[in-house]
């Protein structure tokens, strides 16, 4: 199979790297652009690239030179790791200059005919493509993937949607540095503390998880019936979103029988032969002081779901916590397997 060519818009930031990273040795995506803005476009990439990440920068991305973000890029997927700011414009362009654009930016998840998507959870959702092309008259598209806090906390509500229904959720987050960016949150504000604001943040995750498992029909997402209180929060962590949640399914179930919804969730097939889903979607943890950032955030080289806590709750009826990389499942890793199942599903 001919590789697909793939541009990295924003590559040289947090989630911009994770992309260079991850598509090092890809089986079906060859990277041929990368862009930034005024500040790096036109430099050499090995050069002005500060590269945060564990291990080397790859040597094919040494050599290549920054490309302002613009159309006339030789790609025909490309994966947008730009501010939101920037992707409300330039990211419809490109979709509508026949680009397949694969988003990580807020701007379009709420627009109705763009697909948000986390392969595992509503791999379904994919075909609103169709509508989006029939409404846009574009031939290339807008696909997003989710917030990077509401990643783990989608992942963890599906299965027990499924097998005993969703009254009402609260959600708590400890979420990582490297959600905000770099440079991001300047040390003297979160060494030795925790801020507890996150702009758009829990706005975000209040909607987000019921418009992915949310129902597809008539050409629109029915979203899920259920509240989301989320309360988010900056804490001196690298990498790893924690979440922990309370959650109301209308009974109280014994934590042994969410566990094995949890064990038992297996997406469909097609979701499962993408080259970057893990083995395992979801991993509980039994561990009574588990999952940790630090120990549990490469589970399934960053892509696993790591559940853990499971117990019963005096005021809601189970407790748990949940825990995602949040540049990998969360941002990179996620956009790039939506791409793959995308293509997977001959919709590209
Ligand atoms: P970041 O570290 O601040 O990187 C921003 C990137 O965008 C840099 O490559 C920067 O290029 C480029 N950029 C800035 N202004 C631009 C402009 N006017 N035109 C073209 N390029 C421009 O941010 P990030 O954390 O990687 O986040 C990228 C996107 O992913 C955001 O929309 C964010 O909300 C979303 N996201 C982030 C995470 C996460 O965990 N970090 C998770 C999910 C989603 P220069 O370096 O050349 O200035």
């Amino acid at each position: 199979m001919q590789k697909r060519k793939v541009a990295i818009l924003g590559a040289t930031g947090t989630v911009g790297q994770r992309f260079v990273q991850l598509l090092d040795g890809h089986p079906w995506f060859e990277v041929t652009t990368l862009t930034g803005s005024n500040r790096t476009a036109g430099s050499n990439y090995g050069e002005n690239c500060n590269w945060v990440l564990p291990g080397d920068m790859p040597s094919w991305a040494k050599k290549m030179t920054v490309l302002q973000t613009a159309l006339g890029l030789d790609a025909e997927i490309i994966f947008s790791a730009l501010p939101s700011q920037e992707a409300r414009d330039l990211e419809p362009a490109f979709a509508r200059a026949g680009h397949q654009v694969f988003s990580n930016a807020s701007a379009h998840r709420t627009w109705e005919d763009v697909p948000l998507v986390i392969p595992e959870v509503n791999s379904d959702h994919a075909t609103l493509l169709d509508v989006q092309r029939k409404n846009r008259g574009w031939n290339g598209c807008i696909v997003t993937s989710c917030n990077c806090t509401s990643t783990g906390l989608t992942v963890s509500l599906k299965p027990l949607l499924d097998t005993f229904g969703i009254k009402r959720v609260f959600a708590v987050s400890l979420q990582a540095l490297s959600g905000a960016g770099y440079p991001g949150v300047p040390s003297i504000d979160v060494l030795d503390n925790v801020v507890p604001y996150i702009h758009g943040e829990e706005e975000k995750v209040a909607s987000e998880p019921c418009k992915m498992l949310g129902k597809l029909g008539n050409d629109r997402i029915s979203f899920a019936k259920f509240p989301i209180s989320a309360h988010t929060n900056r804490v001196p962590v690298t990498d790893g979103h924690l979440v922990c949640i309370s959650i109301d399914l209308g009974r109280q179930i014994p934590p042994q029988e969410a566990i094995a919804a949890w064990e038992c969730f297996a997406p469909p097939e097609i979701v499962r032969g993408l080259p970057s889903s893990p083995d395992k979607t979801i991993i509980v943890n039994q561990g009574a002081d588990r999952p940790q950032p630090r120990r549990d955030r490469d589970t399934g080289n960053g892509m696993t779901t790591v559940i853990g806590r499971v117990r019963p709750d005096p005021i809601f009826d189970l407790r748990y916590v949940v825990l995602t990389h949040n540049t990998i499942k969360g941002a990179a890793g996620g956009s790039i397997q939506n791409a793959e199942l995308f293509v997977a599903q001959g919709m590209l």
